[in-house]
């Protein structure tokens, strides 16, 4: 079937950027033959690209008109850094990077981020620091901080609301909190969002226009991109689906509610799992936030285990699935380093559930940006969106 005409100028649009962003200045005719696309195609979204100020272009040698196939055209960069952070529910992850997102720097710390919001962002703001010290980078060269945080970000209001989801943070405004301890410009988004991000910028994503990342760690969440756009929903609350019902009266979830898909999948209870059948797995009282379960591949034992997580995950993202359509499911998280097998569970669910027109084409696929996907979109968001 063909693609619609919306999805493949985004498509196009892209592929045009990124091509750009890899090697610049070029003009319309290179842009052309580096990406295989028409030059009235190119000329179109060129013309966009300029009026939505992403792209700038320079007259060539000799010539005075703009808008000509020999003029050159670059990506426009403001000078200057970009930081992201990533706070985790057991880590905070920070990058430096200029505003071509290129990290300069990176580092991050292992903390109950939970337990105390104003802990986890004084720690933050250390982290910072350390980056700029680092790296001799002037604080005031940092032109916009990005991050994500995992929970429901209300966008209008800013503030943390969810007592059952992030309960150490309810009520908090972490982009005035990081801004009191940062300064500058600071936007905050869901963790799982940002990772949707890049993977739709920089990653397994890049020519779909709508996907649903989703994040299988401690807690579960997806990040949604719509029609080429992040969706953050009325209310910062998309996607949380980790808190679907799917075993009535079942384990006792952090939120309350019994037999969410959290409670029954989440890293730490398929690791409780895999320990209780035998296999050679460190019991963890406390949980490092780079639990991998690529050692086990090629396990019967834990295939199956982890088969039925995927199993009970692709049943909620079956309804998501036929209520969305998107293009592409990426699997991210420490549970996403099991691989085919988790991903073998999510198809079968699909198939099974939802309808056929969307499980037959909707691909299924691991992250590719992995640990460090939501980092990534920190710095991708800092560099795309402004608070303004
Ligand atoms: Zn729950």
């Amino acid at each position: 079937m063909a693609t619609p005409p919306n999805q493949r100028i985004e498509r196009s649009r892209r592929t045009i950027l990124d091509a750009l962003n890899q090697s610049f200045p070029a003009t319309r005719q290179e842009l052309s033959r580096r990406t295989g696309l028409a030059p009235s195609t190119v000329a179109g979204i060129v013309r966009g690209l300029l009026a939505e100020g992403l792209v700038r272009e320079h007259a060539a040698d000799g010539q005075t008109g703009r808008g000509r196939p020999s003029s050159r055209l670059s990506p426009r960069r403001p000078p200057g850094h970009l930081v992201g952070i990533d706070f985790g529910h057991t880590h905070i992850a920070a990058a430096l990077a200029t505003t071509a997102q290129e990290i300069v720097a990176e580092a991050r710390t292992r903390l109950d981020v939970e337990a105390s919001a104003g802990n986890a962002l004084d720690q933050a703001a250390v982290l910072v620091a350390d980056l700029l010290d680092r790296t001799g980078v002037p604080a005031g060269s940092v032109l916009r901080t990005a991050a994500g945080i995992p929970g429901p970000v209300n966008q209008a209001t800013g503030r943390i609301q969810s007592a059952t989801i992030l309960a150490g943070w309810t009520g908090v405004r972490p982009r005035q909190e990081l801004t009191a301890r940062l300064g500058g410009e600071v936007l905050i988004a869901n963790d799982a969002e940002l990772a949707a991000l890049a993977e739709h910028t920089h990653g397994t994503g890049r020519n779909a226009s709508d996907l649903i990342y989703v994040k299988a760690s401690h807690g579960i969440g997806a990040g949604l991109i719509l029609a080429g756009r992040r969706y953050t929903g009325a209310y910062g609350a998309s996607g949380e689906i980790g808190h679907t019902l799917i075993q009535e009266g079942g384990a006792q979830c952090r939120c309350g509610q019994r037999g969410c898909l959290e409670s029954v999948v989440s890293i730490g209870e398929v690791w409780r799992q895999l320990v209780a059948a035998g296999l050679p797995l460190p019991e963890r009282t406390e949980w490092p936030d780079d639990l991998s379960l690529a050692a086990l591949a090629g396990n019967p034992v834990a295939a199956r285990i982890i088969t039925d997580a995927g199993r009970r995950i692709g049943r909620v993202l079956s309804d998501l699935c036929n209520a969305l359509d998107p293009a592409m499911l990426i699997i991210g998280g420490e549970l996403a380093t099991a691989g085919d097998p988790l991903l073998e569970g999510i198809r079968e669910s699909l198939r099974r559930f939802a309808q056929p027109a969307i499980s037959d084409r909707v691909q299924v696929h691991t992250s590719s940006l992995g640990p460090r996907a939501g980092l990534i979109g920190a710095l991708t968001l800092a560099a795309t969106e402004s608070a303004a």
